[in-house]
């Protein structure tokens, strides 16, 4: 579609690894191949996890893989809208919005009270709140506050939310029982990353969120949010996740295949063509540049389950494995 607008958030935290590449290939080749633009926001609202040279690693990375970007920070700038840790004010008038509404609710609940007091939860899924603080009488709530700053918890409706995936199809679930109330705000001040992500993609424009598969937990919340405040949500896709030889899930946290190593190994097409191989844009690893994909783009290819890594697709890489183990 004409007017498609994707995005790559990477949050600097850590090296990005071969499955955000693939991740960031597929958003920008999606919103490419229907003639759309791209906006890159960084994702850094808890400064204390950021790292400078991350967010420099992720710039430079995606400039090696051959992917731009037409709206988001300008290469000499380190400060500004794109970056979320400036959007502070922004979020603070949503917020206020959502206070005066009555929408969110105080809660002294620390993480381990609502692990424990939480239902069993899927892998990949935050516990469903119990609801301990939702209904605290507002005296009690000040008194609490005095003692201990509370986190802002938004109270759902008890709804139907549904929203449908170009991979996965339609969805649909029953969010206050499913899912629970869920935290806006942290006792530090903190934006969480629901309230942040949702209310920059309709901000910004994004109509369409390509991203790995994990996040779909997240997507009932964010579609509740961009309904409440008015926005359209966009179009979804949840990729499937990329796994290492072993079937493990990348971390940022491992070196293992961040696109740095990768890069003092492989050329940018070498890296392109494998990643276009393991989504099923190619038959084999045949270099190719980014651009050159977009002919060959087609979310019908694209494997519905994880995708295994062979070794053999990174080998030069398992040379530094065995170094960092020494
Ligand atoms: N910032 C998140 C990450 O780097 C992605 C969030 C999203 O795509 O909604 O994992």
């Amino acid at each position: 579609m004409a007017g498609t607008k994707g995005r790559f958030a990477p949050t600097p935290s850590g090296c990005m690894h071969a499955g955000n590449a693939l991740c960031y290939l597929l958003a920008w080749l999606s919103a490419r191949s229907q003639g759309g633009t791209v906006v890159l926001r960084v994702e850094d609202t808890d400064v204390t996890r950021m790292s400078p040279s991350a967010t420099e690693q992720t710039f430079s990375d995606l400039a090696w893989l051959g992917l731009d970007w037409d709206e988001g920070p300008s290469p000499e700038e380190r400060t500004g809208p794109y970056f979320q840790s400036c959007r502070t004010k922004i979020y603070d008038q949503y917020f206020s919005l959502l206070r005066e509404r009555g929408a969110v609710y105080p809660c002294f609940c620390s993480r381990r009270d609502v692990r424990l007091a939480a239902a069993p939860h899927e892998e990949d899924r935050a516990a469903i709140y119990p609801g301990t603080c939702r209904n605290l009488p507002p005296e009690e709530a000040a008194e609490k506050a005095k003692k201990r700053a509370p986190a802002w918890r938004l109270r759902l409706e008890d709804e139907t939310v549904s929203f449908s995936d170009v991979l996965r199809g339609d969805f649909s679930c029953e969010i206050l029982r499913e899912y629970g109330d869920f935290p806006i705000r942290r006792a530090d001040g903190v934006y969480c990353y629901q309230f942040t992500a949702a209310l920059d993609d309709a901000l910004m424009g994004v109509s369409e969120v390509v991203r790995s598969r994990d996040l779909l937990s997240s997507t009932p919340w964010q579609v509740y949010l961009q309904r409440l405040f008015g926005f359209a949500p966009p179009r979804f896709i949840h990729i499937p996740l990329l796994l290492d030889e072993d079937g493990k899930r990348m971390a940022k946290r491992d070196f293992s295949l961040s696109v740095r190593q990768i890069r003092r190994h492989y050329a940018p097409e070498e890296v392109v063509g494998a990643l276009a191989f393991l989504a099923g844009l190619q038959e084999d690893s045949t270099p190719r540049t980014a651009e050159e994909l977009i002919p060959l783009f087609d979310w019908e290819k694209l494997p519905r389950e994880d995708i295994v890594t062979p070794r053999a697709l990174f080998a030069r890489c398992a040379a530094d494995g065995e170094e960092a183990e020494r």
